[in-house]
């Protein structure tokens, strides 16, 4: 049976969000990108109502929903506030490599304050001379008895100055590419650790920075997955991030698409509503149009994940095309409202940065096409 309807929870779920972000996020989004604050009490907020944890087992202090409910979260919260979104992608990606990888003690301290919004944990592996080619990550985790001391400086992290700590990949056997790299949880305040901010585009109030690690003594308990093995380990769950990111890119250009629709039925020129031109009309069909086809293909990347089918190809198509079509669409949307959507008065000038963050974070197009290639293709065509 093929069956493209949300069940009963999912959309109870979904009415629940819309609610809450369009009346409760969306009239303070622009606030906290103006004011360069992290609106810490909206995270908790959201912790409240259960989206910080949705990846969290019930066991830590999580609702364990499925994948596709984390997706509407993702999309919801979009329409609201793009920068709470983090608060679903960043929760379910440490989440899950917490519960699949780390010591029952690690999970125990972290889980239930990440779902309860208490705790804010960032992922740490780009550094300055390596993003898409991972493998060639400098930072080193010797291990000392009964520690690992950590060098190396990580830059573009998001949350860096607003995280109480991070999973950071070093290198445990440098000799030996990405399969040398070990994951650890090493938390903000350890001495040694140093964040520093940038002044970004977008994505302002998430804080996205550097982190300089110098002679870093993480205690050896909170090593995440085996000794070398970790980046390996942890690879899946970035095909859960990356369908998320699509969504929640797609929820901010549906939000602008729908107050578009709003400004051009009731905005007249020549005498009758922007909505009676074809030139206007069309546009927004386009946007709507291509968004949906990208929206159903998350959906389904989720759907395949809860059933524990493979999902990379479909997750990196979503997420080389999901902020792609969605930064052209909002860009469409503040044309059509004309120069009132140029101000900082409007939220849509906003989403466009915010967005455009999100075509480069958590992997480029090219590096997601070229793992769409390694699938299609066959890995010894691979480009890198
Ligand atoms: C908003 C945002 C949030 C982020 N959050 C985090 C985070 O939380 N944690 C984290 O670790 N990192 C984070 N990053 C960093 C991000 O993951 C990297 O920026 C990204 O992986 C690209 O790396 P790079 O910037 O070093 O670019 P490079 O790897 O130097 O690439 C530069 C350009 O070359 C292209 N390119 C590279 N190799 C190839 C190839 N073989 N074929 C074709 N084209 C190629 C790339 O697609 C890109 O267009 C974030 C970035 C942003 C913008």
């Amino acid at each position: 049976m093929l069956n493209f309807s949300f069940n009963q929870e999912q959309e109870s779920f979904q009415a629940m969000l819309r609610d809450f972000s369009l009346h409760e996020l969306l009239p303070q989004y622009t606030k906290w990108d103006r004011e360069h604050k992290h609106p810490r009490h909206l995270w908790k907020r959201l912790g409240e109502l259960g989206v910080n944890g949705l990846r969290v087992p019930e066991e830590y202090g999580g609702s364990g929903a499925d994948c596709v409910i984390a997706g509407i979260a993702a999309e919801e919260i979009g329409r609201g506030d793009f920068n709470l979104t983090y608060a679903v992608m960043l929760n379910a990606l440490v989440s899950e490599i917490i519960a699949n990888h780390a010591t029952g003690r690690l999970k125990k301290t972290w889980l239930p304050q990440i779902a309860s919004g208490d705790k804010i944990v960032g992922i740490a592996i780009t550094e300055p001379a390596a993003g898409s080619d991972v493998a060639g990550i400098r930072s080193t985790a010797i291990h000392k008895g009964n520690h690992y001391l950590l060098n190396g400086e990580k830059s573009g992290i998001s949350a860096a100055t607003i995280a109480d700590a991070f999973i950071v990949f070093a290198k445990t056997d440098p000799d030996s590419g990405s399969r040398g790299i070990s994951a650890f949880i090493v938390p903000a305040d350890l001495p040694g650790v140093e964040c520093k901010g940038y002044e970004d585009m977008g994505n302002v109030p998430i804080g996205r920075g550097s982190i300089y690690l110098n002679d870093v003594e993480v205690p050896e308990e909170n090593i995440i997955g085996l000794e070398n093995k970790g980046f390996t380990q942890v690879m899946n769950g970035f095909d859960l991030s990356r369908l998320l990111i699509g969504l929640q890119c797609i929820g901010a250009a549906f939000q602008s698409i729908d107050e578009t629709i709003e400004h051009v039925k009731t905005r007249h020129a020549f005498g009758r509503p922007l909505a009676k031109f074809q030139g206007v009309s069309f546009p927004i069909v386009t946007h709507f149009t291509q968004l949906e086809l990208i929206k159903w293909q998350a959906y389904r990347g989720l759907w395949l994940r809860d059933q524990e089918k493979k999902h990379t190809k479909e997750a990196a198509s979503v997420k080389w095309l999901g902020p792609k079509l969605s930064q052209e669409a909002i860009h469409e949307c503040m044309l059509l409202n004309g120069h009132y959507a140029y101000t900082k008065e409007m939220p849509i000038e906003q989403r466009l940065r915010d967005v455009i963050g999100l075509e480069i974070g958590d992997g480029t197009a090219q590096v997601n096409q070229m793992v769409i290639a390694r699938e299609l293709i066959g890995k010894d065509f691979r480009s890198y």
